[in-house]
């Protein structure tokens, strides 16, 4: 499903061309990306193929509304400016791993980095070196590296995360033909203007986006400490050793983690965010207790 306009939503078929249909009350949950079934001649949703994932973020009233589904990529931009907040791409990581989707790195503004001096920016990719992390470098405003990117996302859909002023909308702009932003804003059933409330799905040559306000807003929750886990895959792979199976990876004797970190195998701040987000799940889980 490309985009829901209320009751009404555009589909694109396996030629590329997009129907008008009208959703059924059976079928009034779906969303931008999710596979749909059209009885063709009512122009008609039926019934929505089950979701590999989905993603949900929280309205006015603190419910978990989903916004967009079956996402395979998630990338995360950065960019020299605004200065990246500690621990946000170890936060997003964490949230993306348990879509679960696959998490990317995309560093935006690469025009504004001077590539013979080492910067801050080396120092924090490092951090993530002992993940299978794809990593890009681009530039929205002179197109660098966004042929890359293009051929990275295609065959699948793609989202872009991160926070404002990173130059998510820029990298929209740059990546899409522009008479598909065009549709983007409007409906086209010549019924006058549609505005669409919730994502919109973009296919080209360069891969399938989903993009929004809210998509680009998303912030992950994470909910336990299994999650976490997943998402410090890194970290998870010496925890196995540690003498207490329960090693918060603090001041325990025979911590592997830390061991691991004292010998130069696993970055340092790598143990700090976990040990950052380890707390917020344990603050959490004290203030609202059965929320999850
Ligand atoms: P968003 O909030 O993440 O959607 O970011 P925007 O796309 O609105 O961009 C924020 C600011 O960064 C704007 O002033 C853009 O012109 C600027 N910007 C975006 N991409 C680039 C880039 O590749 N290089 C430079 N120098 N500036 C950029
Ligand atoms: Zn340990």
């Amino acid at each position: 499903m490309v985009a829901r306009y209320g009751s009404e939503v555009d589909l694109l078929d396996d030629w590329q061309r997009i129907h008008r249909a009208r959703l059924r009350r059976r079928t009034d949950d779906v969303v931008c990306g999710d596979l749909v079934f059209l009885e063709p001649t009512q122009a008609a949703v039926t019934r929505r193929a089950k979701r590999h994932n989905q993603l949900s973020r929280r309205d006015g009233t603190h419910r978990l509304r989903t916004i967009a589904a079956n996402i395979d990529r998630v990338w995360i931009v950065i960019a020299p400016q605004p200065e990246v907040p500690r621990f946000l791409v170890d936060r997003f990581l964490t949230g993306i791993v348990n879509l679960p989707a696959r998490p990317a790195l995309l560093v935006n503004k690469w025009d504004c980095i001077d590539p013979q001096r080492p910067s801050t920016f080396d120092a924090l990719l490092e951090n993530y070196r002992c993940l299978d992390l794809e990593l890009l470098h681009v530039s929205a405003h002179t197109g660098y590296g966004l042929d890359r990117l293009r051929t990275a996302a295609r065959g699948s859909s793609n989202i872009l995360v991160g926070q404002s002023g990173v130059g998510k909308s820029s990298l929209i702009q740059s990546l899409l033909p522009r008479e598909e932003l065009r549709i983007g804003e409007l409906g086209h059933s010549g019924e006058g203007r549609h505005t669409t409330t919730t994502a919109r799905w973009y296919e080209s040559e360069g891969g399938a986006w989903i993009d929004s306000p809210g998509v680009r807003d998303f912030t992950p929750e994470i909910g336990s400490a299994t999650e976490l886990a997943r998402g410090f895959s890194d970290l998870a792979a010496h925890a196995g050793q540690c003498r207490f199976r329960d090693c918060t990876h603090q001041a325990e004797p025979g911590c592997a983690v830390r061991a691991a970190v004292a010998n130069g195998e696993l970055p340092a701040r790598r143990l700090e965010a976990w040990h950052e987000l380890l707390q917020e799940i344990v603050a959490g889980a004290r203030v609202r207790p059965g929320d999850r």
